[in-house]
């Protein structure tokens, strides 16, 4: 393929991916976005692989690392549960880190890389290696952690050093002081050693930005490292010099960066405060390990009562959360709902931003249960109206109908808009046991005299609720 045809194929997948991000921002023209994303990415792949960069002698090594990195991909998207999606995710924003490193060193000890580069070009050439394995190695250490964080193997609570923002000041001076000596060197042995410190710096400080969050400011970090990951594969575009790379990494990284913006706007927080890391932990009591002690009564209900309540209701919302994913109810609650619509009953979904473990997370599982679009609504749409419900069903959620986060200035969770579903007539909590959710705080709407709890699975909770219903 010569250079010109290349080139119309790379503004071709540009389009479409384009259109992709466009149709993903509706969920009704979701499929046909992920479609054109997908034809996208068939054209970029075949012209990069027969494109003018690549000689016929690479063709095995390249057609060798697909066979392998496909069927990876296609054994993780077959075995994957739906609830693993978020650490999936997470694991592929560390593979595009390690691609990004890979590729910067892989790139600055090829001498045939740096052919025809002098003066400034040959600098720029190097800036862009060092900035690339550097926004590369955080993104990497920065998604091990947050897989880590995710999957529950690392603790979801904030671990702040002492003089931590001095910490990271320092280490940013030193890839500063580092960056400008390999500006400077002429061989590959002399550059070797400000680039492996810079790298692992990069690396602890992906590690310790992560391990700093806490555990509701999650959803931030998860976007920013979605951000991350497009800028660290637009760093690798320049050392590649792939225009395409550049183009799709700028995509990826400020979309990323667009949702970063939105979800701290859905927590209250601000972009700094969470970088920084620990938000509210220093005049705030930390989220316990493992959550905290419950306190108060708490009136439980059977599925059966649960039925009579529908059944006398005019208006429900239903409001799910990471359980709904967990117990894959969402089935069922969609059976529950045609069956109250058909009585007449008003029933509509409350969603909130950061609900499960990753954005959009609810969207996606109802309308996998086909759920109609037109009866689900954002926190904001919904929140007046919870004093006019007669029964609000919050199914497997918890973080995010907490509240504390309006009473308690000292909770962890301080300032995070929530559904106020306390303000329906009753409410009624469906999750197997009194434990906290992922901010490992305990919730005062199960006390409350309006609420009641069905303890157990959600899914096997809502198929007796169905059977009642239906009987
Ligand atoms: P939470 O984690 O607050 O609560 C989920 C609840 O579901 C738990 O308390 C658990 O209680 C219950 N549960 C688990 N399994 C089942 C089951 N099989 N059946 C019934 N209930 C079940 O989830 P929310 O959705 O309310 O809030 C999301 C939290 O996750 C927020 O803190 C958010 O910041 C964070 N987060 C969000 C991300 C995002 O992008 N959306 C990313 C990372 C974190 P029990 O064990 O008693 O059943």
């Amino acid at each position: 393929m010569n250079s010109s045809l290349a080139t119309v194929a790379y503004i071709g997948a540009t389009i479409l991916f384009i259109l992709s991000l466009g149709g993903l921002s509706n969920q009704e023209s979701s499929r046909r976005g992920n479609l054109f994303g997908m034809i996208g990415m068939a054209i970029a792949v075949l012209a990069t692989v027969f494109g003018p960069q690549v000689n016929s002698g690479g063709y095995a090594w390249i057609i060798g690392a697909m066979l392998i990195g496909g069927s990876v991909g296609l054994y993780l998207a077959r075995s994957v549960q739906m609830t693993q999606m978020p650490e999936l995710v997470a694991f592929m924003h560390s593979m595009v880190g390690l691609a990004a490193v890979l590729v910067g060193f892989a790139t600055f000890v090829d001498p045939t890389a740096t052919e025809g580069y002098e003066g400034a070009a040959k600098t720029i050439h190097a800036l862009e290696i060092y900035i690339g394995i550097f926004i590369g190695a955080v993104t990497l250490s920065g998604s091990v952690i947050a897989f880590g964080k995710l999957s529950g193997r690392v603790s979801g609570n904030p671990m702040l050093l002492p003089g931590r923002h001095w910490l990271n000041l320092a280490g940013l001076l030193v890839v500063i002081y580092f960056g400008s000596v390999f500006m400077g060197v002429h061989t590959v042995e002399e550059g070797m050693m400000p680039i492996i410190v810079m790298t692992v710096i990069a690396l602890l400080f992906g590690i310790h930005m992560v391990m700093a969050i806490g555990g509701a400011d999650m959803p931030v970090v998860v976007s920013m490292l979605n951000s991350y990951s497009g800028w660290a594969a637009a760093a690798t575009g320049f050392m590649l010099s792939n225009d395409l790379l550049i183009v799709v990494g700028a995509l990826v990284g400020s979309s990323g960066a667009i949702l970063s913006y939105i979800m701290c706007n859905a927590m209250n927080r601000s972009f700094i405060s969470v970088i920084a890391g620990g938000f509210g932990t220093t005049s705030a009591k930390p989220a316990a390990a493992g959550g905290e002690q419950p306190a108060g009564e708490v009136t439980p209900i059977s599925a059966l009562e649960t039925a009579e309540l529908l059944r006398e209701a005019r208006s429900v919302i239903i409001v799910p959360g990471y359980g709904m994913a967990v117990a894959q109810a969402q089935h069922t609650v969609f059976e529950i709902t045609k069956h109250l619509r058909e009585k007449g009953v008003n029933v509509r979904f409350g969603i909130h931003p950061v609900a499960g473990r990753m954005p959009g997370h609810m969207n996606v599982l109802l309308a996998e249960a086909k759920v109609p679009y037109d009866i689900v609504f954002e926190m904001d749409e919904l929140n007046d109206d919870f004093p006019a419900t007669d029964v609000t069903m919050v199914i497997g959620a918890n973080d995010i109908v907490n509240p504390s986060a309006q009473d308690d200035p000292t909770s962890p969770i301080a300032g995070m808009p929530v559904l106020e579903v306390w303000k329906s007539k009753t409410s009624i909590v469906m999750k197997r046991s009194m434990a906290s959710g992922y901010a490992g705080v305990d919730n005062p709407l199960f006390y409350k005299e309006n609420n009641r709890m069905l303890f157990g699975d959600a899914k096997k909770m809502l198929d007796e609720v169905l059977t009642a219903l239906r009987t």
